[in-house]
C-alpha cells in the first residue's frame, strides 16, 4: 500500500509552515476551510478533486505529480447498506431455507463516511459479525458465514402459508363437485 496521500499531507504541512502560515490562513488562500487543510495534512484527500489538489500543490510550489499520486493511491473500500428491505439490497434465498439480502457493494475512499442513497443509513465497510472487509457478490461473509444484511422473515412460514392457500383454493374450486360425496 502506497503512502502517497500521507506523504503529500506531510509535504503540504512542511511547505505551509515554511510560509509561516496557519492552517486557517493557508485555507483562505486556496478557498478551503481550516478543517479541510487539517485533513489533507493528515493524509486524507477524500472529497477533493485531483484538480483541487494540484491547485494546492502549485500554490505551495510542490510538484504536481505528487498531488496526482496522492489522489490515485488514496485507499478505497467496499461498503454496503445494512438495512434489510432497502431497495439497494436484493432478496436472496439460500438453499430454499433462508432468506437474506445480497447487498449491492459501493466503493468509496477509506476515510470517507457515506450514506445509502435510498434509506440514508450509514454504509457499512465491515461485516457486522467478524469485522472483515465485505466481498462483492456475496450474501454472506466468507470469513464468518453471517449474512451481511440479516433478514428475520421465516421463509418456511411463507412456504407453509402458500401451500395452505393452494389447498384451500383447490377445495373451493372443486367444492361443487365434491359436495355430495
Ligand atoms: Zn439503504
Ligand atoms: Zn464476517
Amino acid at each position: 500500500m502506497s503512502n502517497a496521500p500521507k506523504d503529500f499531507g506531510l509535504l503540504v504541512r512542511a511547505k505551509r509552515e515554511e510560509c509561516g502560515e496557519s492552517q486557517r490562513a493557508f485555507g483562505k488562500r486556496v478557498s478551503l476551510s481550516q478543517a479541510m487543510i487539517c485533513r489533507i495534512e493528515a493524509g486524507d484527500v477524500s472529497g477533493l478533486s485531483k484538480e483541487r489538489l494540484i491547485d494546492i500543490a502549485t500554490t505551495l510550489g510542490i510538484d504536481r505529480t505528487l498531488a496526482e499520486k496522492a489522489k490515485t493511491h488514496s485507499a478505497r473500500v467496499l461498503a454496503y447498506c445494512g438495512t434489510a428491505g432497502c431497495p439497494v439490497n436484493l432478496p436472496y434465498i439460500l438453499r430454499f431455507r433462508e432468506l437474506a439480502f445480497r447487498p449491492q457493494m459501493f466503493e468509496h475512499d477509506a476515510s470517507e463516511v457515506q450514506r445509502c442513497g435510498f434509506c440514508g443509513e450509514k454504509l457499512q465497510t465491515q461485516c457486522a459479525g467478524c469485522g472483515a472487509a465485505p466481498v462483492r457478490g456475496k450474501a454472506r461473509c466468507p470469513t464468518c458465514g453471517q449474512a451481511y444484511v440479516q433478514c428475520d422473515v421465516d421463509i418456511q412460514e411463507i412456504y407453509k402459508k402458500d401451500f395452505q392457500f393452494l389447498i384451500e383454493s383447490l377445495r373451493a374450486h372443486y367444492k361443487d363437485a365434491t359436495e355430495g360425496l
